[in-house]
């Protein structure tokens, strides 16, 4: 008889299989410059009135399914127009999967321009959506007649555009993001996870296109751990999204420091601006360095190429310098050679161009055969 085949490889999708996990490192004790958090904790009074908080909170009780009092105060943050509806998310992250969710019937595209996020592709194939990215110009600009060409032959669900763009920190032209959200058939999800950097957005925008959304986090401006994330749009798109949504997504530890934090915006406000005063000294600093192009960038990042073939070693070497930085050559095509660096403190910063620049000055090591 034969043995019954009870493996993963039988039932796991192939898709699924297919798939490389998300990848995440032991910072150990690096200078973590790696994923675009916020280095900056709070002050020490401000602690203690916030542990005063949650010693009220019922753990013994389910969350607010609705999260009445954070979904307010992240609207008047965020500054979510009156007309629009929100929907809150274990993260931005669980709002994609939302998303990905309430359209995928195993036909149709999610489309974004690459390189870009890579949790758009990761989502849209686990939720059993086909996806296409669509490469973007030489300088990381929107490449809008391919982008055109793709939303007619693809006819996407949805559109993922980050706004600014990660991991290449650019901030796509406006006037070509509203030809696309009149061009797409489905809808267009403008992701602002960088929004305390820049700017721009088009959280102003909405309800002037119908097929518009808004995606913001509130993990670059400096809360990260909580895991917490909001979606904006016309209430018809919403209501129907949130069919989706697992009951009580946002736990009460998370709507309670989050309402705290909401309520002492000013903290954040204060260091992100100072992140955004750094990111223009890093910028500077990376541009001196011989052998390095750092790109322009409206995020708390930046990307820059290193020196042809050298991408790996220098990572290694940062690495054992102390500073953690994210290798995107592993990537290839256009990020070959390109390592990405989050804006830390000015001391963190300084140690990673310091390490930076004696990485390079070790010669790149000749493989064996030459
Ligand atoms: C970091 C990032 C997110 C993820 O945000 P979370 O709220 O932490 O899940 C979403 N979109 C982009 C473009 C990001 O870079």
């Amino acid at each position: 008889m034969k043995p019954m085949d009870k493996s993963p490889a039988r039932w796991i999708r192939p898709s699924v299989q297919a798939l490389k996990a998300y990848h995440v490192p032991d910072p150990g004790q690096l200078i973590k410059l790696d994923a675009m958090e916020n280095p900056y904790r709070w002050p020490a009074d401000l602690v203690e009135q916030w542990l005063a908080v949650l010693r009220d909170v019922e753990l013994n009780r389910y969350p607010d399914p609705g999260a009445a009092a954070l979904c307010a105060g992240l609207r008047a943050s965020m500054q979510v127009p009156e007309a629009m509806q929100v929907l809150l998310g274990n993260g931005s992250d669980e709002l994609i999967q939302m998303l990905a969710l309430a359209v995928a019937d195993g036909e149709r595209t999610l489309l974004a321009p690459e390189p870009t996020f890579v949790m758009y592709r990761l989502i849209a194939t686990f939720a059993g959506m086909r996806y296409q990215g669509v490469p973007l110009a030489e300088d990381f600009s929107l490449d809008l007649p391919a982008m055109l060409a793709a939303i007619d032959r693809y006819r996407p669900a949805i559109v993922f555009l980050a706004y600014p763009n990660n991991p290449t920190g650019t901030l796509f032209d406006a006037q070509a993001i509203r030809t696309l959200i009149e061009a797409a058939p489905g809808l267009v999800v403008v992701d602002e996870a960088y929004a305390p950097f820049t700017d721009a957005s088009f959280m102003p925008c909405l309800g002037e296109f119908p097929n518009l959304l808004v995606l913001r986090t509130v993990s670059k401006m400096g809360l990260a751990g909580l895991r917490l994330g909001l979606l904006a749009g016309p209430p018809e798109w919403l209501r129907e999204i949130d069919k989706v949504r697992l009951p009580y997504n946002i736990g009460v530890l998370t709507q309670a420091s989050a309402c705290f934090a909401l309520a002492h915006q000013d903290v954040l406000d204060t260091q992100t601006a100072q992140i955004r005063r750094d990111r223009a000294r890093l910028q500077q600093a990376l541009g001196s360095v011989p052998g390095v192009q750092p790109y322009p960038s409206d995020a708390n990042f930046i990307l820059f190429r290193t020196p042809p073939g050298r991408a790996d070693e220098l990572f290694e070497t940062l690495k054992a310098h102390g500073v953690l930085v994210k290798n995107l050559n592993p990537a290839g095509a256009a990020l070959r050679d390109c390592l990405r660096v989050t804006v830390g403190t000015p001391q963190e910063n300084a140690a990673f161009v310091d390490a930076l620049r004696q990485s390079l000055d070790t010669p790149a090591r000749v493989s064996d055969g030459g």
